[in-house]
Order: C-alpha cells, then structure tokens, then sequence
C-alpha cells in the first residue's frame, strides 16, 4: 500500500494555479526526490498534502488516510515536515523544541517525549546539544534539529522542502549526510531538492516539476539521461 497517495491534485492562490493535476504515489519505505525550477509549484505541492495550502480538488490519502477536514489533525501527526527554515523556537533548548509538540499534540507523557527527543537527537548526532539554545548552533546543527523533531513523532513520511537550501554551502554536508543516514533506516521520504549527488545515493525515484505539473519522473538513473529536453536543460543548469 501506498503511504502517500495523490490524485488529480490541483492548488492556486486566488486566480494564480500553481499546481495542475498531479498523479503520485509514494511506496512504503520508498524515497522520492522532487526537482524543478523555482516556481514551479514544489513547495506548494508538498505543503497542500497536509493542507497547509488547501488544494482546490483531487484526492490524498496519508497512510491508507483520505485528507479532509476530519482527518486532518490525525494525518498530520503521521507525518514528519521539514522547511528550509528550520522554524526552531529560539526562547526553547533544544531538546524542549522537540518535546513540546510531543505533549502538546501527540498527547505523549513527558519524560517519554523527553525519552524520544534524546532518541531522535542521536540520530542527528546532536545528543550533547539537548540543553542548548537554537541560536547557540550552526545553521546546518539547527536544521539537524528540526529533522530530529520530524522524526521523534515517527512518523510515516518525512516530508523535507529543500533542506539544505538556506545553509552556508559547508553546512550543507553535515545536514544530507544525515538525512542519507535516515534514509538507509528505511524511512518513507518525499524531498525537494536539487542536491543531484545526494539523489542518486538515496532516491528510489526521482520526480520532475515543472508549471505544476510533473512532467518527467523515473528511476534515479534519469539523472544520467533524461528524456525530456527541459528536465536535461535544468540539469545542466545545476552544474
Ligand atoms: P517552488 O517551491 O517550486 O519554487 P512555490 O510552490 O513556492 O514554487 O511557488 C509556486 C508559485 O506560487 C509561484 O508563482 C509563487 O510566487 C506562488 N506562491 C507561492 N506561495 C504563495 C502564496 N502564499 N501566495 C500567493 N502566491 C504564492
Ligand atoms: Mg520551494
């Protein structure tokens, strides 16, 4: 059974259609890396699967789950969102960051969130920074900070909209070499990013946006040999 499940989907902003009619499936354990221009409707798309953007029409289904009004609260706690930015709240440690929404909304007993939050920091490596203040990190140990938080609710996806986008280029490493570490533990992953290397250790498929639409998709040997002149044109671009 699919995790994610995405039909006929479309979103607009007033008048503007940003997203027209897509078709996606993302398999149990599989992962799945969006690319495409800015513009095209990526991070729309990803946001309206858990309607932070309430799509016009087309169907979801979160882990076996239709999205709906009724729905929502529950799909949401199954699924793991990462933003560019990191959205940390700076007045928190750390480690509090990562508890709070584990009491408030996932309803956990404090010292299992507390519990969980220590689990999820070691998986980023990040176990010694629980009693720190965000603004006391790096860039990239923040954004290892919210992937920890996405992850301590395990959830069934991890979506992640260009993680490393908004970091100094050194901090980049730091952050996909975590992300490929979850990545092998067998996460369900749907990613936006243009980082090709980390696509081709990871991806199980690999999807091309462009005027929201997807316009070319494939296993990631696509990367080598596209089919499309406009996915080759933005891949050449990219170097
Ligand atoms: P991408 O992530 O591929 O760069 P976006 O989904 O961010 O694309 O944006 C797609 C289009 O929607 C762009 O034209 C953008 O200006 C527009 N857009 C994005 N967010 C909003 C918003 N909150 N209100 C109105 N227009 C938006
Ligand atoms: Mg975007």
């Amino acid at each position: 059974m699919a995790v994610v499940s995405v039909r006929n989907l479309h979103v607009a902003y007033g008048t503007l259609e940003v997203v027209k009619g897509v078709d996606l499936d993302v398999a149990q354990g599989e992962k799945v890396v969006i690319m495409g221009p800015s513009g095209s409707g990526k991070s729309t798309f990803l946001r309206s699967l858990i309607w932070l953007v309430k799509p016009r029409q087309g169907r979801i289904l979160i882990d076996g789950v239709e999205v709906r009004q009724e729905t929502l609260r529950e799909v949401r706690k199954r699924v793991g969102f990462v933003f560019q930015h990191y959205n940390l709240f700076p007045h928190l440690k750390v480690v509090d960051n990562i508890v709070l929404p584990l009491v408030k909304v996932h309803k956990l007993p404090y010292k299992e969130a507390v519990a969980r939050a220590r689990e999820a920091l070691s998986l980023v490596g990040l176990e010694d920074k629980a009693n720190a203040y965000p603004l006391q990190l790096s860039g990239g140990q923040q954004q290892r900070v919210a992937i920890a938080r996405a992850l301590a609710k395990n959830p069934k996806v991890l979506m992640l909209d260009e993680p490393t986008s908004a970091l100094d280029p050194e901090l980049v490493e730091e952050v996909l070499q975590v992300l490929e570490d979850i990545a092998r533990r067998g996460t369900t992953m749907l990613i936006v990013t243009h980082e090709v290397d980390f696509a081709l250790d990871v991806a199980d498929r690999v999807v091309f946006f462009e005027g929201g639409k997807i316009v070319e998709e494939g296993p990631v040997e696509i990367l080598y040999n596209p089919r499309t002149e406009r996915f080759r044109q933005f891949l050449r671009r990219l170097h």
